[in-house]
């Protein structure tokens, strides 16, 4: 290697003395402030997109079977949306105004309706931010909370406004956000009705004033303007009493909308899958908004075999997750059969679907996590926890170095 002569940056020329870190190459220095302007100026540059990659329907379907178990209409429909969404980007069209593919999915709580969103953020490679309806702002204007969702999603691109404005808001519980007018009250519940203006003004597009870096905002500080028009929001809630409605409408001799059959659904009691935007409205989400959501479609409750798949199978699955914990340890992790179904069981009568997995897994093994390098010093191999482990809390199964057991597990052990 030449030797070089001064310790200058060759892009910017000042001393080594004068920056945090001078890397040296084959010809020349360079120094971390001109690193950093140097990825800058390739984010920018990246980021100026102007077509997106289109995946085909069956890609994004495909992409969304790795990650999320059951679900196959939620699956088909979002897949569609999503392809209709960034065509629509893409077209720059004028002639026809091709509506926004906003998507409603209704479904109870842990069936996979956030994890579908942020899937399909994962898969476009496009910001992904998530809210909650039940805190945003109760004055019914657009205030500080709907703003702070917009600046999430800034933040999750990188404080790129572009990126920002092809992104994807998953607002959460929508259906808490409905107006009570099923109530025997005969006062509005206006505060409902309000986030909800809120949100329809940011569902339909509008230029949204946030600060630069993100925070509250303060006079002196840069706002920059983010449109939220491109934004593709897919909502979602558990919509509990909904089905009472559709069955109401369905008494009256209502037909069930079109495309509908009962044998769509795994599920042919589920009345979710007959769901008419007038339900919405009946169950209090006013008009304007529920015209704003053309697609809607309805998750079912996750079956005892379908939450042992997440549990196991999975990309990313918790079993995988914690075996490489213990792993780490060079201790073995395995659950047998019976174990993840009797675990399966238990999130099934609580009522919480997938989302029961995690707590009752943490539940299981916080004792275990906390001896784990004691009992590596005591020479323990692997540890198998069955089914009494789960229904009866009895201890795991330790194995120690050069012992053979009976049991029969089915998680695959990671090597
Ligand atoms: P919700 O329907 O309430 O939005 P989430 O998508 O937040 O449920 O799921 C909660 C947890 O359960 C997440 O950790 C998620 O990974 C898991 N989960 C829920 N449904 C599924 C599913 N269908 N397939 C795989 N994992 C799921």
């Amino acid at each position: 290697m030449n030797e070089l002569q001064t310790m200058n940056c060759h892009f910017c020329g000042k001393h080594k003395d004068e920056v945090s870190k001078l890397i040296q190459g084959e010809h020349a220095y360079i120094c971390d402030g001109c690193i950093r302007l140097c990825y800058e100026i390739i984010q920018e540059e990246a980021a100026k997109i102007d077509n997106y990659e289109l995946f085909t329907p069956r890609e994004i379907y495909n992409h969304l079977e790795q990650y999320v178990v059951g679900q196959e209409g939620a699956k088909k429909v979002l897949s569609v949306a999503v392809y209709n969404h960034y065509k629509r980007l893409n077209a720059h069209i004028n002639d026809i105004e091709i509506d926004k593919s906003n998507v409603l999915f209704l479904g109870p709580s842990g069936s996979g309706k956030t994890l579908l969103a942020k899937s399909i953020s994962k898969l476009l490679d496009v910001p992904f931010a998530i809210a909650d309806a039940t805190t945003v702002t109760e004055s019914g204007y657009v205030g500080d909370d709907v703003e702070n969702v917009i600046t999430r999603l800034l933040i999750a691109a990188d404080g790129n406004v572009d990126r920002a404005e092809m992104g994807i808001i998953y607002i959460d519980e929508i259906d808490k956000k409905s107006r009570k007018t099923e109530s025997a009250s005969i006062t509005r519940d206006v505060s409902g009705e309000g986030v909800q203006q809120a949100l329809l003004k940011m569902i339909e597009g509008y230029d949204c004033r946030i600060p630069q870096q993100g925070g509250r905002k303060h006079p002196t500080q840069d706002l920059v303007s983010v449109d939220t028009t491109n934004i593709l929001f897919i909502l979602g809630g558990a919509f509990i009493g909904l089905d009472k409605i559709i069955k109401k409408r369905l008494n009256k001799g209502s037909s069930i909308g079109f495309g509908a059959s009962l044998s769509d659904s795994k599920d042919p009691e589920n009345l979710l899958q007959f769901v008419e935007p007038e339900d919405l409205i009946t169950y209090g989400l006013i008009p304007e908004f529920v015209g704003r959501i053309p697609i809607i479609s309805h998750l079912e409750e996750l079956t005892e075999d379908e939450l042992v798949n997440i549990l196991l199978d999975v990309d990313n699955s918790l079993v995988k997750q914690y075996q490489r914990l213990f792993k780490m340890d060079d201790i073995s992790l395995e659950f047998t059969g019976d174990a993840c179904q009797e675990i399966a069981k238990k999130c099934i009568n609580k009522k919480v679907g997938a989302r029961g997995l995690n707590s009752a897994i943490e539940e299981l093994l916080l004792e275990l996590q906390f001896i784990l390098p004691e009992l590596r010093a005591e020479g323990v191999e692997k540890i198998v926890i069955n089914e009494k482990c789960v229904s009866n809390n009895t201890k795991p199964i330790f194995v120690f170095k050069g012992e053979k057991i009976n049991e029969n597990p089915t998680s695959t052990e990671i090597r």
